[in-house]
């Protein structure tokens, strides 16, 4: 995809994020590694998301954190930046303050595999980043550590953050990850969640997992 068309995109799946209840105000952000795989795009920081326009998206190297762009872009620019750095994988990420999963972040409370969707769509048990303040490196260096090999990842006080191949997969995480936090709270007025086993997480992986869907179709949203 073009730089063009992807700045429009960050700004779609922006607005998106907002329209979905993810996020309030101008808080959260949005960025996709460009097609050379160097740099990524990212929204910019504190701006109304229905008045951004493609100009006001700021381009990123992913080696040298150079930035190119009219705009002052977002706080957590370096923190997206150590995940494009640590996770070769990683081609968009969302990061959104989703009151359902923030509420565990709140309560440091880490996301167990209470579904199979937890264990294919988010790879594990969805751990909580240590507190850091917003925007801070140590933040950048809590949440890749938080994070892992996995595609979410809750932050302490804060929020939550979901990574993907590209940005329809990114905010599909953070909305799956606000959804199975709500299973989890009802599941807790019901007794209390029993997460799966470790051996029924293998056999799903290898199974199921797998051959889901139609025969080569990317496998991405949807997931049993
Ligand atoms: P920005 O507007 O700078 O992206 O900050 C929002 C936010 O959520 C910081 O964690
Ligand atoms: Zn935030």
């Amino acid at each position: 995809m073009s730089d063009q068309a992807l700045r429009e995109k960050v700004i779609q799946i922006s607005r998106l994020m907002l329209s979905m209840g993810l996020t309030v105000g101008t808080s959260g952000n949005v960025s996709a590694r460009c097609e050379d795989g160097a740099s990524f795009l990212i929204t910019p920081s504190g701006m109304d998301y229905e008045a951004v326009i493609p100009d006001d998206i700021v381009k990123v190297s992913v080696a040298a954190g150079e930035r190119t762009g009219r705009r002052v872009p977002s706080i957590e620019t370096g923190l997206h930046r150590e995940i494009y750095l640590a996770r070769r994988d990683v081609g968009a990420i969302v990061h959104v303050h989703s009151p359902l999963a923030a509420g565990l972040a709140v309560a440091r409370k880490p996301l167990p595999v209470i579904a199979d969707m937890c264990a294919l769509a988010f790879g594990g048990q969805v751990e909580v980043a240590e507190y850091a303040t917003s925007g801070s490196p140590e933040l950048a260096v809590n949440v890749v550590e938080a994070l892992g090999s996995r595609n979410a990842v809750l932050m302490a006080n804060h929020g939550s953050l979901g990574v993907g191949s590209d940005l329809d997969q990114a905010l599909f995480i953070c909305d799956l990850l606000e959804k199975m936090c709500l299973t989890y709270y009802c599941a807790a007025l019901a007794g209390g969640a029993v997460p799966i086993t470790n051996e029924a997480i293998s056999i799903l992986k290898s199974g199921v997992g797998r051959t889901y869907g139609q025969p080569g179709a990317a496998k991405g949203e949807c997931l049993p």
